[in-house]
Order: structure tokens, then C-alpha cells, then sequence
């Protein structure tokens, strides 16, 4: 996964550098949204030490290459776990367990762009995170 991560940087014109390798590794393994200091802290138990303006500035980059997200909830990085799909990316949050599922949906994509048109608004892009219960959780 960190592999066809750095192909995507690669493609689009992105050295795959030490410290953006390291960066993309920390947030491949851990499923809950890290701050730049989360990772700065991670990194620093294995002897790797990057100062949190540049780990900052390579999750901004991940994020503006859909390599990664920003939670709005908690504010924490993600690392993007779906591939290219239609319709942008957001998240379902289990408030019990912390699990996060991704998703995309054009179709609901599409159903919010016609609600904000009826409103004179022309949308660009969504953010959006469900909270609730995951399938797990929910049954238990
Ligand atoms: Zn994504
Ligand atoms: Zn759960
Ligand atoms: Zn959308």
C-alpha cells in the first residue's frame, strides 16, 4: 500500500523523499486519526526525528493529493483507503470503538449538489462524517 502510494506522489511530479516515505509508513499502520505530534512521536521511538512543520506540510500534500484526509471531527490524518472512485471521500465514525470506514457516492454527491442548486449554491466538493454506531458495535 505505501508502494502504490509512492507511485501516485511519483505521478503526480512528487519525489518520494525519506521523510514523506516515513510519513506515509506511520499512517499506513494506524487506523486512528494522528496529529502531526502523534506522528512526530512515533517516529521519534524509532530514532527518526522530523520536525512537526514538515510533517505538517506532508500531510498537507497527501491530503491535496487524496493520499490522505483530514478528519473533521478530531482534526487528526488518515490515510485514504480507497481507490479512485467517483464522488468524494468521507467518512462513517463508530463512537463506541473509534472504527472508520470511508466511503465515496456519486449518487449522493449528486442529490446534495441538486439540494445546494436549489439554493443558488453551486458545490464544488463535500466533506461529510457520519456518527453513530459501526456494524460491530451496533449488533453488540
Ligand atoms: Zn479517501
Ligand atoms: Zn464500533
Ligand atoms: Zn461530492
Amino acid at each position: 500500500m505505501v508502494q502504490s502510494s509512492i507511485r501516485i506522489l511519483q505521478a503526480q511530479g512528487y519525489k518520494a523523499t525519506k521523510p514523506r516515505k516515513l510519513v506515509l509508513e506511520v499512517l499506513e499502520e494506524t487506523d486512528k486519526p494522528l496529529s502531526p505530534y502523534d506522528i512526530q512521536g512515533i517516529l521519534r521511538v524509532r530514532g527518526k526525528h522530523l520536525n512537526h512543520v514538515t510533517i505538517y506540510r506532508i500531510l498537507n500534500l497527501f491530503c491535496n493529493l487524496n493520499l490522505a484526509h483530514k478528519m473533521l471531527s478530531s482534526g487528526g490524518f488518515v490515510k485514504c483507503s480507497l481507490e479512485a472512485v467517483a464522488g468524494c471521500h468521507r467518512f462513517m465514525v463508530c463512537q463506541q470503538c473509534g472504527a472508520i470506514q470511508e466511503f465515496a457516492d456519486k449518487g449522493l454527491c449528486q442529490d446534495e449538489n441538486e439540494f445546494a442548486q436549489n439554493l443558488g449554491f453551486h458545490t464544488e466538493h463535500h466533506l461529510s462524517e457520519f456518527f453513530g454506531l459501526c456494524s460491530r458495535c451496533y449488533k453488540k
